[in-house]
């Protein structure tokens, strides 16, 4: 949903910018959508994913901001608002399975304030048509709120979406049944370029 997310994410920056955001605030609504993913290279839906904690600190920049009107608050604000609603709609996906049509995985997000998981509630997974219906809905909805600055950017992600969507079971496909989420797969890959490189690297040292 990493294109879903970064939409959302503009969404907010369009909506704080009052419909008429600056390039910076955009960037720090897509920065802000796709941040929490990140940790797909560490602890997946956990490291980088803050239920709690994004919004509380989203809503301490918003008061800065409201009390000092600095332009980098409103930034802040809007970087951890996107990743904020990032961490809260991943429970209604799928859990942190590669394949989430078998349904395998029972976990979704990390609350750190709880300590526990929280169950996937498989409103709509990751690459499923849902997926691709919500982010033209949301890139129609940032283009029509945000205008000609956001048009652009708003029609090549759904169009990213979709595509993805079409592909999304093919791309599972090309993955070993081995891996059950996409995680340790990139960490894999990650671990066998390291190892190719260092490699590489001790042949010129020879
Ligand atoms: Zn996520």
């Amino acid at each position: 949903m990493v294109f879903t997310h970064v939409l959302v994410g503009l969404l907010v920056a369009v909506v704080a910018g009052g419909g008429a955001p600056s390039g910076p605030l955009l960037l720090a609504g897509a920065v802000g959508g796709l941040l929490p993913d990140l940790d797909m290279v560490a602890a997946h839906r956990r490291t980088l994913h803050f239920p709690v904690g994004y919004p509380a600190a989203a809503a301490l920049a918003g008061l800065a901001w409201a009390a000092t009107a600095a332009p980098a608050a409103l930034l802040a604000a809007v970087l951890l608002a996107a990743a904020a609603v990032h961490s809260l709609m991943d429970p209604f996906g799928a859990g942190l399975e590669l394949r989430p049509w078998n349904r395998d995985s029972q976990r979704a997000v990390y609350n750190h304030a709880l300590g526990r998981w929280h169950r996937p509630r498989r409103v709509v997974y990751d690459g499923s048509p849902g997926d691709a219906a919500l982010c033209v809905g949301l890139a129609a909805a940032a283009a029509a709120l945000g205008g000609p600055a956001v048009r652009p950017t708003a029609v090549a992600l759904a169009g990213f979406g979709v595509s993805y969507a079409l592909v999304r079971r093919r791309l599972a496909d090309l993955i070993p049944e081995e891996f059950q989420s996409l995680s340790p797969f990139l960490k894999h890959l990650l671990a066998r370029g390291w190892r190719a490189i260092r490699g590489r690297t001790g042949k010129h040292e020879l």
